[in-house]
């Protein structure tokens, strides 16, 4: 079967530096899948690559069979992939539901049932109650929902969401896993970067590791988490080994 996702013999170089070399991945249909790997892995550079923020310097990026890579964020998001951001940056100055409205006008559907869908993401992630209030005034645990309804506003196929519970607390995090869940529900497919392992290992049907720009890992939680090189590049090993 095609995968939703199909990221072939990707490359991407910052002055001289691999930040990703020869990275080949396929998100599934139907998926939650998780990105993993320590710091200046590569995750947030695959994440730019995906949503058109860069292009990459080699290889390839599908949706369904179609070449993404290299058309621009705009486009991309047209065609079905959202991202929520780690550092939540809404536009200050409008409401709650504005930004999410914003998410609306910039997706797969366009103009179309803006109204209608601005207020079911508004539901779907808990922020009915705030939709009027001013965006900059958010608690950061609502910050990072009006993140995923701003995503999901734009209805993709894809939602691509950076570390959405770094600097939660633990109820806030739960609040954001169930979210996660419903969306995937829904039917859209999730790639998760994420820092919490505990999280990673419930929420996901497959893992994907990076170590220092190369895929070293991928497969289900229970086989990942017991990977020898995974292990390694989380806790470090000797020189000669
Ligand atoms: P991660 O998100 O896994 O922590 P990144 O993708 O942010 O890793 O970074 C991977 C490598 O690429 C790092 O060495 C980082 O310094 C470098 N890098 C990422 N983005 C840029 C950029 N815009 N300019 C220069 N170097 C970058
Ligand atoms: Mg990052």
């Amino acid at each position: 079967m095609m995968p939703l996702l199909r990221i072939e013999r990707v490359s991407r170089h910052f002055r001289g530096v691999a930040a990703l070399d020869d990275v080949s991945l396929d998100v599934p249909e139907g998926s939650i899948s998780s990105l993993i790997g320590p710091n200046g892995a590569g995750k947030s550079t695959l994440f730019n690559l995906v949503s058109g923020f860069f292009r990459p310097g080699a290889g390839t990026i599908a949706l369904r069979g179609e070449r993404i890579d290299g058309i621009g964020p705009l486009r991309i998001a047209r065609r079905g992939i959202a991202r929520a951001f780690q550092i939540a940056r809404p536009f200050p100055g409008l409401t709650v539901a504005e930004n999410v409205r914003v998410g609306a006008l910039f997706g797969s559907l366009g103009r179309r049932d803006v109204a209608a869908v601005t207020r079911d993401a508004l539901t779907l992630a808990g922020l009915a109650a705030r939709a009027d209030q001013p965006a900059a005034n958010l608690p950061l645990g609502h910050l990072r929902r009006l993140e995923l309804a701003r995503a999901i506003a734009a209805r993709p196929m894809l939602l691509l969401a950076d570390e959405p519970c770094a600097g939660l607390n633990r109820s806030e995090t739960e609040e954001i896993i169930a979210l996660l869940r419903e969306i995937h529900r829904r039917g859209v497919a999730v790639l998760l970067v994420e820092h919490d392992m505990a999280m990673v290992m419930r929420i996901s049907d497959r893992i994907f590791v990076l170590d220092a720009g190369s895929k070293i890992a991928e497969g289900p939680p229970e086989a990942v988490a017991r990977d020898p090189r995974v292990i390694a590049a989380y806790l470090g090993t000797p020189e000669e080994d």
